[in-house]
């Protein structure tokens, strides 16, 4: 049995047995850990709220053989606590919770860059200081950056041309008339810009845009991350089926 420490944040727990919980924490070193919390549903557990999802806690666990278990947990920021009141904060931490499993494929592959995104999208939320949805578009375009996945925003994303027409999901963002697709959605340039702001961590920018603009942009990155996701986990699945 060898003991370990780490910090991370809950994305999310479910139940084992009678008392326990299985926690999936994304982890600061370690990536994505899934560990056995023991009695954590009794009312006298000694780890209180503390791995409930949204929470940065400090851990230690021991690996088991098939499930690591938590020993000790320490909070460093309830972030729970802060986004509960705020239904549109709160909804928005589930969905980067979501994001960040589901852009973390394996367990125990270190994802330092998707932690420190996680950590600093939660924390601008409780902040409140930029609209819950802007915090929450900035923090897709940036994972799916992370992940491989950035839209192309600036030149064409199939030939390279400066003129763009069009916005197309399967081509990988912004396109010329000449490469776009029927169908591909035509933002506004403002809207473009938007996501370029947003991408780039530009908060003076994208705090000055207009709602319309914050709309079209969060419909084009919702698509944008949900074709990505699909496709995604449908290569890990190839991948995982060929023979090592
Ligand atoms: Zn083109």
């Amino acid at each position: 049995m060898s003991l370990y420490r780490d910090e991370g944040v809950v994305l999310r727990t479910q139940k084992l047995g009678e008392a326990d919980r299985i926690v999936t924490i994304l982890a600061r070193r370690t990536g994505k850990i899934r560990a056995v919390a023991k009695g954590v549903r009794r009312t006298t557990s000694r780890f209180g709220a503390r791995l409930e999802p949204f929470t940065h806690v400090d851990l230690q666990l021991h690996t088991g053989r098939t499930l690591d278990v938590v020993t000790q947990a320490e909070t460093i920021r309830p972030y729970g606590e802060a986004l509960a009141a705020d239904y549109p904060r709160y909804t928005a931490g589930t969905a980067m919770l979501e994001t960040a499993d589901r852009l973390t494929h394996g367990e125990k592959e270190p994802a330092l860059r998707q932690f420190l995104l996680l950590v600093g999208g939660l924390r601008t939320l409780a902040d409140r200081g930029h609209e819950a949805r802007l915090v929450l578009d900035a923090y897709f375009l940036r994972s799916l950056a992370v992940a491989g996945y950035a839209p192309a925003l600036e030149a064409c994303a199939k030939c390279q041309a400066p003129a763009i027409r069009a916005f197309a999901i399967v081509a990988g963002g912004v396109v010329c008339g000449a490469c776009k697709p029927a169908g591909a959605a035509v933002p506004a340039g403002e809207t473009i810009g938007l996501m370029t702001a947003l991408l780039r961590g530009d908060w003076a920018t994208a705090d000055a845009s207009e709602q319309r603009h914050r709309s079209e942009c969060s419909g084009l990155v919702a698509a944008y991350l949900q074709w990505h996701l699909e496709h995604g986990i449908r290569s890990l699945r190839h991948v995982e089926r060929e023979p090592v």
